[in-house]
C-alpha cells in the first residue's frame, strides 16, 4: 500500500507569482461554474446527474481552460461531480438538501497540480507549468514559473512529490503538498511493545523487557469532555432555530478553536513521544489491539469499562493513524490485532481466565484471587496484547509472571507528555 505524507507551505509571492497564481485561481472558479451550471441544466432536464466525464468535456469546451495545464482545468470538473454526487446522496434522506452551488466570481479557487504539472529543479524549487494560453495572455516568456517556499509547517520527508494543491488564503497563497514515501526498510531485530488504548489513559503500554508505561490524560481529556458537552450545547441551540438558519459553521469554527486545537496538539505529542521512545529504544514491532474487535465487546459485559460512549469521544482511529506513520519512519511496524478479552478477562501475571476469581477494587485497579496480584488495568490489557500477539506469532513469553515493576507514568501538561513517575 503506498504511503503518503501531506505538507502544507507558505508560498513567497512577488508580483508576478501573485498575478500568475490570482489568474489561475480566478479561471478555476470559472470552469467550476461552468460545470456546475452544466450538471444543473442536465438535472432540470433529465432528472440525472451528469458523469464526470461530461463534466470533463464541458470544461474542455470553455475557452478559459487553455489558461490552465491539462489535469488542472479537469479539476474544477472533479469537484462538481463529487459535490452533485454526494448531494444526490444525500437527497435520499433529507429531501431539504441542495444542490451545491455557484461560486462568486471573486472567489478564489485552489488550483491543482498533478505530477506532469510541475518540475522539481536540484535546488528544490518547484517549477509550475504555465499553459501557453496563460504565457501568451499575460506575455509570460517562460514555460515554468519558479515557486519559492517560504517555509513549510513541517519539514518535508525524504519522498516523491506526487501532487501539489495551491490554496488562496487571505492575501497570500498556501501550498499543499502530496508526498509518496518510499518502502520503508523494517527493523528485523529489537523489542515488541504492546499498546492498549483508552480514555481513562489514552495510551498504556508494555514491553517484552518486562516494563510498563502509562499515558495519562488528565489536561487533554478535560478539555475533551469541554469540547464534547459545547458540541452537545451547540447542537441542540441550532436545532432550536427556525429553517434555513441552521448554519453550523460559524459555530463549529469557534468551538474549533477553543477546545479542538488542545485535543489535536495533544494527540500529536503523545504519537511522537510514543514514536521517538520505540524508535531509540530499540522496538521493531508495535501491537494495538484491533478497534473492530472492541466494538463489538460492549455488549453489556461490565469486564468492558470502554464504554461505547468513550470510544466515540476519544479520536482512536486518529492516536493509531498517526502512530503509524510516524513509527514507519523508523522501520516500525503497526500491528492490529484482536484485542477481544484481553482488557479484562485475563489476568496477565498467572494467565487466569476465570471471571469469578477477579475483582476490581476501585477505579482501574484489579485483584486477581489466583495469583493475588494487584494489576491496573490498563496495564493488564496492554499485556494480554502483547501475551496475546507473542502467541501468535510463536515466540515464548517471558517475565510473565511474578512481580512486577511499577508501570512509568506520562502526564499531559498542556505542552508535553512529561515523567511523572
Ligand atoms: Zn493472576
Amino acid at each position: 500500500m503506498p504511503r503518503y505524507e501531506c505538507r502544507v507551505g507558505r508560498i513567497e509571492t512577488d508580483i508576478t507569482t501573485f498575478r500568475i497564481l490570482a489568474r489561475m485561481s480566478w479561471v478555476a472558479t470559472k470552469l467550476y461554474n461552468t460545470a456546475l451550471w452544466n450538471a444543473r441544466d442536465v438535472w432540470d432536464k433529465t432528472g440525472k446527474i451528469p458523469t464526470g466525464i461530461d463534466l470533463q468535456k464541458t470544461v474542455h469546451e470553455s475557452p478559459y481552460h487553455v489558461l490552465l495545464p491539462a489535469h488542472t482545468y479537469q479539476h474544477p470538473a472533479h469537484q462538481v461531480s463529487n459535490g452533485f454526487r454526494s448531494w444526490f446522496a444525500l437527497r435520499k434522506s433529507d429531501k431539504t438538501a441542495r444542490p451545491p452551488g455557484f461560486r462568486k466570481k471573486e472567489f478564489l479557487s485552489s488550483i491543482l497540480f498533478t505530477e506532469d504539472a510541475f518540475r522539481i529543479a536540484h535546488n528544490g524549487i518547484i517549477l509550475l507549468t504555465i499553459s501557453k494560453g496563460l504565457k501568451d495572455e499575460l506575455g509570460y516568456p517562460n514555460k515554468y514559473m519558479p515557486l519559492r517556499i517560504l517555509r513549510w509547517g513541517t519539514p518535508l520527508p525524504v519522498g516523491q512529490i506526487k501532487q501539489l494543491e495551491i490554496m488562496p488564503r487571505n492575501g497570500y497563497f498556501e501550498v499543499h503538498a502530496k508526498i509518496l514515501l518510499p518502502e520503508p526498510e523494517w527493523r528485523t531485530e529489537g523489542r515488541i511493545v504492546a499498546i492498549d488504548l483508552g480514555m481513562r489513559n489514552p495510551v498504556t503500554s508494555a514491553s517484552e523487557d518486562g516494563k510498563t508505561e502509562i499515558y495519562k490524560g488528565g489536561k487533554l481529556l478535560s478539555h475533551l469532555r469541554y469540547w464534547n458537552k459545547e458540541r452537545a450545547r451547540v447542537q441542540s441551540a441550532i436545532m432550536e432555530r427556525p429553517k434555513g438558519r441552521k448554519d453550523w459553521s460559524r459555530s463549529l469554527s469557534r468551538m474549533s478553536k477553543r477546545g479542538a486545537r488542545q485535543v489535536g496538539q495533544g494527540i500529536h505529542a503523545l504519537t511522537k513521544q510514543i514514536a521517538e521512545d520505540c524508535s531509540s529504544g530499540n522496538v521493531k514491532e508495535v501491537v494495538v489491539g484491533d478497534l473492530g474487535g472492541i466494538k463489538k465487546d460492549k455488549d453489556g459485559k461490565k469486564w468492558n469499562d470502554k464504554s461505547s460512549q468513550n470510544w466515540q469521544q476519544f479520536p482512536i482511529r486518529e492516536v493509531v493513524s498517526q502512530l503509524r506513520y510516524k513509527l514507519e519512519r523508523s522501520g516500525i511496524r503497526l500491528v492490529e490485532i484482536d484485542e477481544r478479552g484481553t482488557s479484562k478477562g485475563r489476568c496477565s501475571a498467572c494467565g487466569n481466565e476465570d471471571r469469578k476469581l477477579m475483582r476490581r477494587v476501585h477505579r482501574g485497579l484489579f485483584v486477581c484471587a489466583n495469583c493475588g496480584g494487584h494489576i491496573n488495568a490498563d496495564v493488564n490489557g496492554a499485556r494480554n496484547i502483547l501475551a496475546r500477539y507473542l502467541h501468535q506469532i510463536g515466540k515464548p513469553v517471558e517475565g510473565s509472571s511474578g512481580c512486577l515493576a511499577q508501570p512509568s507514568v506520562r502526564r499531559w501538561n498542556g505542552h508535553l507528555w512529561k515523567v511523572v513517575s
